[in-house]
């Protein structure tokens, strides 16, 4: 496994990859690798030449500072288990090699998309995700990018962001939700939950689920009750504070308060527990 702290070397050795006609396939992460991202790793290795990972806390999209300082970071763990899992090339770089001095902050003209539920309660988020990707794409090339269905409107964003004239345009791949048996899904944000709030914290996906359940069997009907419901069920199962709990229509993740018949749509979530706020989210097709 190749781990590259700078661009240029990085550059070089992909060049080469290409010119042998090697299909390069990226999996961009913050460390504090889980088997979530491992799921994704495993599915780049499976369906490229070359897998490249990237282990990069982007301190610009982080519009709490207090979170940004908490990132768990463990690069020791991350590269062992990258190494386990057969990562060609690590790319583990400092934040002045992505982002030199004197570098210009672009505005990416996401529109509504980025205004829209984690946008409206993390401003400025998307923008430096956007930014994150752009550079890394510009720098790795690759045909293909792994990104999971666990941050769903991320997912829709880096497509709209691969949609502007000077972004590099990879398939975006969207790999599915890793989840522990509890149903909670991983995050690296679960390690800072002491064992009740992280048991309480079960409740989310049950509650999410339970309410899907319940979305699939209203066609036609106002959501407003569910949605209110569930978020008090949140409450009394531990959580401190619900930011959303909503049915967005899918592709443009404007919010919906009924669904009919063959509608896609996404049960979206953000909750406090334990002072840490975790997002999930559930796929529905109405049949
Ligand atoms: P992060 O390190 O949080 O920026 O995540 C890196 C990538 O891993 C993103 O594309 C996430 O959506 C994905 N990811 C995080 N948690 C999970 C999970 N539980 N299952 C699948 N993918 C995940």
């Amino acid at each position: 496994m190749f781990i590259f702290r700078t661009i240029d070397p990085l550059k070089l050795l992909l060049q080469q990859k290409r010119e042998q006609g090697l299909i390069i396939g990226f999996v961009p992460t913050m460390g504090a690798l889980h088997e979530g991202h491992i799921s994704l790793i495993k599915q780049c290795k499976a369906t490229t030449d070359i897998t490249v990972c990237s282990i990069f806390v982007n301190p610009v999209q982080f519009n709490d500072k207090r979170d940004f300082e908490q990132y768990p970071q463990t690069p020791e763990n991350d590269l062992s288990l990258l190494e386990e899992e057969g990562c060609d090339i690590v790319f583990m770089p400092t934040v002045e090699e992505i982002y030199p001095k004197g570098n210009i902050q672009k505005e990416y003209a996401i529109g509504r998309l980025s205004e829209l539920w984690e946008g409206a309660y993390r401003p400025g988020h998307f923008q430096g995700v956007c930014k994150v990707i752009d550079r890394l794409l510009s720098i790795i090339e690759p045909q293909k990018l792994y990104m999971g269905q666990k941050d769903y409107q991320q997912i829709q964003i880096i497509k709209k962001l691969m949609t502007l004239p000077s972004v590099f345009r990879s398939e975006l791949v969207m790999c599915p939700i890793k989840r522990m048996e509890t149903g909670l899904a991983l995050s690296s944000r679960n390690s800072r939950l002491n064992n009740e709030k992280r048991n309480e914290a079960n409740a989310l996906y049950k509650i999410l689920k339970e309410t899907s359940e319940i979305i699939k069997s209203s066609q036609g009907k106002q959501l407003d009750d569910v949605f209110n419901m569930a978020e008090k069920k949140l409450l009394q199962n531990g959580f401190d504070k619900v930011d959303y709990l909503a049915l967005a229509d899918a592709d443009n993740l404007e919010s919906l308060n009924k669904v009919t018949i063959s509608q896609k749509s996404v049960l979206l979530c953000a909750a406090y527990i334990g002072g840490v706020r975790l997002i999930d989210n559930i796929l529905l097709t109405i049949n």
